[in-house]
Formats: C-alpha cells, sequence, structure tokens
C-alpha cells in the first residue's frame, strides 16, 4: 500500500495493549512516535485507520484472547491492523500468512512504530521482527505531547530483555537478552520528566534486581537511589524484583528514601525448592524467608505481593501444602495466582503434566480462597493508621470522593476532588469495605 504524505498524515491510530507494564509503557512510546510521524489519535477503534494490538505471549489465554481481537478487528477491510508486542515476536509471520494483519512489529522496534508506519506506506515492508543489536530500539522517547489521564505518572524502563530462562516462561525467547540502558540516560530522563511535572515514576524491567549486570553499569540500588534524588519525583515504584538477585542494600535505599514505595513485588512461584529448581528459579525457601526477614528488620511497615504458580509439572500434594504454609508464614499482601499453563518452546513445554485441569483449578482456588483471608485481615490491619495517598482519580461510586494509592499500594477513597488528582494527600484510614480502604483527611 503505497500512500502520499497528505494521505498518511490525516490518518488516526487506535492502541489496543495487553499484559504487562512493559506493554502499557511500550503503547504509550508507540503514541508518542506515531504523533511526532503526523498520526493522531482516534477516540475508539470504530473510528480508526489504523488500529494496533499491543500483545502479551506470557499465557495461552492472553494470546488466544488477542488472536480473536485480531481477528474480529480485520474484518474491516478499511483500516490498518498492526501487531506488536511479544506475540509478534512469536508468531507475527504466521499471522501476516493468515492475512488477518497488515504489518507486524517485534519488541526491539515498538517504540518507533510511527516510523515503520510511514516505511510500510512507502515500501510496502511489512514485517519487523528482528533481534538485531543494530534494530534496538531504546525506551526514551521524550516528554509526551499529550496530557494523559495519568499525567504525574511516567514508565521509565532502565531494562529490556531477560536471560533466566525460568522453565515455564516465554519471555527470554520473545524479548531477547538482557540489555541495561546507560544509568546516566536513565538519570536525566527522569530529571527531564520531573521538570515537565511527572511526580511518580515506576522502574521497569523483567528482573529490574539484575540491572547493569551485563553493562558493567552501576547495580540497581545506586540507580534507585539517583531516582529518589531526583528534585519533583514525590514516588517512585519499581517492578519486577526477582529473589535470586534482590539484595539487602535496595531495602536500605528503601528505608533511607521515604519517597520509595514500600509495596514490594517478590514472585515467589513455589513453596517447594524441588519445584523451584524444576523452574530453573536458582533460589531456595529458605533464602526468600531470608529476605523477608530483612524487610521485617530493615523496612518494619511494608507491603509484600507476589505470583505464585500452581500445577507445574510433577507438583504433587506435599509440594503444593509447602506453597501454602509458606503462604500462610509470610502473609502476603496481594497474590496473583495461576494454574500452570504449558508454553511452547520453553523449556518446561516437554515436561509431561502430572494434574489434571480440574486438579489445578481445585488447588488454584484453594490458594486463592487462603490469599483472600490473608489480604483482608492485612487491609483491617491498617486501620487507625496515618499515610499518605497519591490521588489518582474521581471514585467511581461518588463525585465527591476521590480514590488512590499509599506507600504499601493499598487503594484508598477519601473525600475530594479533581484538584487532589496527581497530589499527595495525608489521611488517616477508617474502614474496609471490601478490598478497598476508606480514609479521612488529616493535616
Ligand atoms: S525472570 Fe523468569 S519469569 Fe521473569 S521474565 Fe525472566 S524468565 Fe520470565
Amino acid at each position: 500500500m503505497k500512500l502520499d504524505c497528505t494521505q498518511r498524515m490525516n490518518k488516526r491510530f487506535f492502541i489496543e495493549t495487553f499484559g504487562c507494564q512493559m506493554n502499557k509503557s511500550d503503547s504509550e512510546l508507540m503514541a508518542e512516535n506515531l504523533r511526532a510521524q503526523g498520526f493522531s489519535a482516534a477516540a475508539t477503534e470504530e473510528d480508526a485507520d489504523i488500529v494496533i494490538f499491543n500483545t502479551c505471549s506470557v499465557r495461552n489465554h492472553a494470546e488466544n484472547r488477542a488472536l480473536s481481537r485480531i481477528k474480529a478487528a480485520s474484518v474491516r477491510k478499511d483500516q490498518i491492523i498492526v501487531v506488536a508486542g511479544c506475540m509478534a515476536q512469536r508468531i507475527g509471520t504466521k499471522i501476516i500468512d493468515e492475512g488477518i494483519a497488515s504489518l507486524i512489529i517485534g519488541p526491539y522496534q515498538t517504540p518507533i512504530a510511527g516510523e515503520l508506519l510511514q516505511l510500510f506506506f512507502s515500501s510496502g515492508q511489512r514485517v519487523f521482527l528482528s533481534q538485531n543489536t543494530k534494530d534496538f530500539h531504546p525506551r526514551f522517547n521524550g516528554v509526551p505531547s499529550v496530557k494523559s489521564a495519568h499525567f504525574w505518572h511516567r514508565w521509565v524502563t532502565i531494562t529490556h530483555g531477560c536471560e533466566n530462562f525460568c522453565a515455564y516462561c516465554i519471555v527470554p525467547y520473545v524479548r531477547g537478552k538482557l540489555i541495561s540502558f546507560p544509568s546516566a540516560t536513565i538519570v536525566s530522563y527522569i530529571e527531564l520528566l520531573a521538570s515537565s511535572g511527572a511526580s511518580e515514576i515506576t522502574l521497569l524491567g523483567q528482573n529490574v534486581n539484575q540491572y547493569g549486570q551485563d553493562s558493567g553499569d552501576i547495580p540497581f540500588f545506586r540507580l534507585l537511589e539517583k531516582a529518589a534524588n531526583v528534585h519533583g519525583i514525590s514516588k517512585i515504584n519499581f517492578l519486577t524484583s526477582h529473589p535470586k538477585d534482590f539484595s539487602r542494600e535496595t531495602l536500605e535505599v528503601i528505608r533511607d528514601y521515604p519517597n520509595i514505595s514500600r509495596a514490594i513485588h517478590l514472585p515467589l512461584q513455589s513453596g517447594s525448592d524441588r519445584i523451584l529448581c524444576a523452574m530453573n528459579r536458582h533460589y531456595t525457601t529458605a533464602h526468600y524467608y531470608h529476605i523477608i526477614a530483612d524487610m521485617e528488620r530493615i523496612l518494619g511497615d511494608y507491603a509484600i505481593s507476589t505470583d505464585l504458580i500452581v500445577g507445574f509439572p510433577g507438583e504433587t500434594e506435599e509440594d503444593f501444602k509447602m506453597t501454602l504454609e509458606m503462604v500462610r508464614r509470610i502473609r502476603f499482601d496481594e497474590a496473583f495466582t495461576y494454574a500452570y499453563s504449558p508454553r511452547e518452546g520453553t523449556a518446561a513445554f516437554g515436561l509431561e503434566e502430572t494434574l489434571s485441569a480440574d486438579e489445578k483449578t481445585s488447588r488454584l482456588n484453594e490458594l486463592i480462597a487462603l490469599q483472600r483471608e490473608i489480604s483482608r485481615e492485612k487491609l483491617i490491619h491498617r486501620i487507625d493508621r496515618r499515610e499518605e495517598v497519591l490521588v489518582e482519580a474521581i471514585s467511581k461510586k461518588s463525585s465527591e470522593e476521590v480514590m488512590g494509592k499509599t506507600f504499601l499500594n493499598h487503594p484508598v477513597v477519601l473525600p475530594g476532588g479533581s484538584d487532589d488528582i496527581g497530589h499527595m494527600v495525608k489521611v488517616k484510614i477508617v474502614k474496609v469495605i471490601g478490598n478497598t480502604l476508606y480514609a479521612e483527611r488529616i493535616p
């Protein structure tokens, strides 16, 4: 399809994002590059000339959902369908062959989606899946030209890719090797974001604790410290951590800087050492307990969330009970729980599944019920605490209330209005309804 410049400039795009925070961040970068190339955002998918699906490959379910959305969109023959992200990398050529998308862009090139669309219009090139270092594009597209609903918050990608090869995970195959961005560039970028009004940032990487290991740059805890020292940044989050690389120094930096979130996401995956070894996770449950003891000692007040997989091949009733026991002892604030689903191309794909779907569901339900109880008890424990809340939006239930998150990442509803959005407010927690804390404002 060849279009002249005027025809391209008038085109409107719509992006639908699947999966993790990394994809949300990549979608923002794509949108910025598209605008810089003269495209404009459409309000709805139907209004768009270009529909971009930024996809996830982590679970079968995520891929199937994206595929059915892509197929439904491909019926509208007047739109250009773009498939980007991890699923594009994994099965993009097949998608093009099936004729359900016009253009495929892998994770190395998503930040320049606008430029690739221009290339598509001028030359007809349809597949951009190189994982060659020379084709990798960093994640710093400058200050957004359009004020978003979450204008105070910016993602800051510090690493791309992963070389840990956890046995169940497709990420190293679709996102490629670990690439840490230079710390000086990251810090300058955060300074630029702060000077343009951002007050909250989230440092992103598949395993942020591995930052600098590939490039010999400063370790993660030093980068976190530098970010915390940037004037104007009042809240810093970081995702995701890996127990094998999580350091005591990171906890000490969190302790010393009140603008770093005390909510730590540390995927455990299983409470059985045998299963952790089979998952290629490179830590033991004893090591995990050791990190939790450090958190207690160094931080005192903190929130811990985790990821747990049930039904990994070979998981016995005994292994599962160990996971339950660990959940009971650690008392996570939140757990993202999954039944194991095999991903073609991963090391675990060839392993014989030892549980039926029903058995996995039954274990999953037991785990979810236990975690719900603990999560609620931990929320009740916050009553009467004084906290700071970063207000994010008007409450869905009342225009005289706003909702935000504490430094422990708990959702809170409090009296307020639109002027509070993007600002810190001091509150006292007064009650819990469902999974939400309710608070009153304090001076
Ligand atoms: S650390 Fe493991 S689970 Fe996380 S992205 Fe890398 S391979 Fe996947």
